[in-house]
């Protein structure tokens, strides 16, 4: 073969005879696919398949001379099942990071579950008084929960916290400045700022103290004629400690209070029950906050909470109806669903000897050392068996976080598994984390993908959240095949 270059192969290429694509529909192996997807969604992909061909032939990718024996029809049923398939799936959190905010943080309960399926189908009251016959209001399926668990005088709910400070921000400090100590300018995950939010809510931010120390007089001698309000903020992701001071609630609510300003306490995680009886780190709950004095509070449902995203303030009875009437608590309120899931979750909290059995993020946080060990046992045979060759499995200790800025230097003992892949023969460590990385691909490829963490050269996979060893098992035969390949 004489060399010559893409191009003028291409030049010299005959693209073979392409039937009409209303003569490809028309086909007896195509009449499945177009009953499975439909006409429209089949034409679509049968003309993006063809324009595929003709390129790879054009580029001497494709060789073939017959078209017939590119497998149109097989093409196009693998393409519109792809697309058919849903983008957002469910997977196995193993990163040993309970509440994940990137793998869609709480697991929601049975109850929460069945009460979704009750209104999604169908018309609701969510909106309409039963008794009256008139309006009513969506929050209230909520409201009088989270008042009797938090002690809060009244309550709402909003699409997630964020929008919850966003909201409390602008109602009651608009165009005027609230008073945040430095120590509590912190960022929460990328693109939430407590400054910036402050900024889009049209407060003037005050800052008091420094990073590491702000007092009580610091916050005095801040106030002026237009300050609308203190608020502070729970370092939810990190924890300072040294030569430190901060203010608490209690000293903080009567500064406030002297000088008639309200103080807003961003709880972040809030925790509704006191959890170190379950084994658990001691985080404030929203009823000790309130305690204090604190006028609102605004926390998220999906955290330490256990239920669906929302955002919940509570506090104030005057204060939460100026928060129900501005016109941004509209443009933030919580879906039906999450109401009913969130009702759902609260209700489970007034059994407090069944939640950590029926609410699986507290069964996940306080699930035992040996019970996740077993786990290991049980299933470290069946993993290394089918990765024979491939890969080492041992069992390994290794420690759990709760995740979403919970209590984040708090570890819980947990047991998993590491897998390092075998290399023949001594690679570059540059080869090496290629290798690693592409050995977790496959596992996040998998039909339920399976997310772990890289280190040390291999992947562990954290059991704690893994509460069916079968959803990990039935997929052994399927991550064997796509390791296998690569070998
Ligand atoms: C998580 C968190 C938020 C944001 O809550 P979302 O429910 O994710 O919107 C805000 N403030 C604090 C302190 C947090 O921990």
């Amino acid at each position: 073969m004489p060399s010559e270059s893409a191009c003028d192969k291409a030049q010299e290429k005959s693209v073979p005879v392409i039937p009409s694509v209303d003569r490809i529909l028309r086909s007896t192996e195509m009449q499945d696919v177009v009953v499975a997807h439909g006409r429209k969604a089949t034409t679509f992909i049968v003309r993006e398949i063809i324009a595929d061909f003709r390129n790879r032939v054009l580029s001497g990718e494709e060789t073939v001379v017959d078209f017939r024996s590119f497998k149109i029809a097989e093409r196009a049923a693998k393409r519109l099942s792809e697309l058919a398939a849903p983008s957002l799936k469910p997977v196995l959190n193993l990163t040993g990071t309970v509440l994940h905010t990137n793998l869609g943080r709480a697991p929601l309960p049975s109850e929460a579950i069945e009460a979704i399926r009750q209104v999604a189908s169908g018309a609701s009251n969510l909106e309409y008084n039963l008794s009256q016959g008139c309006r009513g209001y969506r929050d209230c399926h909520v409201s009088d929960l989270i008042c009797q668990l938090t002690g809060a005088e009244a309550a709402c709910v909003v699409n997630n916290n964020a929008a919850a400070v966003l909201l409390v921000l602008n109602t009651l400090a608009h165009n005027r400045e609230g008073i945040l100590s430095r120590g509590e300018l912190v960022e929460i995950g990328g693109t939430f700022r407590i400054p910036d939010i402050m900024e889009r809510a049209g407060v003037k931010l005050c800052e008091v103290g420094t990073t590491n120390r702000t007092h009580q007089r610091d916050y005095e001698s801040a106030i002026n004629e237009n300050t609308a309000l203190i608020m502070k903020v729970h370092t939810s992701n990190f924890e300072m400690q040294g030569f430190t001071a901060s203010v608490n609630e209690t000293c903080l609510s009567k500064t406030a209070h002297d000088n008639g300003l309200p103080l807003v306490v961003d709880l972040g995680s809030g925790a509704l029950i006191d959890l170190s009886p379950y084994g658990l780190p001691k985080e404030t709950t929203v009823f000790d906050t309130l305690l204090c004095g604190v006028d609102i509070v605004t926390f998220s449902s999906d955290k330490l909470l256990g239920g669906p995203q929302a955002g919940i303030i509570a506090g104030r009875a005057d204060l939460i109806e100026k928060i129900n009437a501005n016109p941004i608590k509209r443009a933030v309120r919580s879906d039906k669903l999450t109401i009913a899931a969130l009702s759902a979750v609260l209700k489970l909290y007034f059994d407090p000897d069944r939640l950590a059995a029926r609410l699986p993020a507290l069964r996940l946080l306080t699930r035992s050392y040996e019970d996740i060990f077993k786990i290991a046992e049980q299933i470290q045979p069946l993993v290394a068996e089918s990765l024979k060759g491939i890969a080492s499995v041992k069992i390994i200790d290794c420690k759990s976080q709760i995740g979403s800025g919970a209590l984040p230097t708090n570890t819980l003992r947990s047991a998993g598994l590491a897998i390092k892949p075998i290399i023949n023969g001594s690679l570059g460590e540059g080869r090496a984390t290629k290798l690693l990385a592409g050995f977790a691909a496959h596992f996040r490829c998998l039909t339920m993908p399976v997310i772990g963490n890289l280190r040390n050269g291999s992947l562990l996979l954290d059991l704690r959240s893994l509460e069916t060893p079968e959803q990990l098992i039935i997929q052994l035969p399927e991550l064997c095949d796509k390791l296998g390949a690569d070998k």
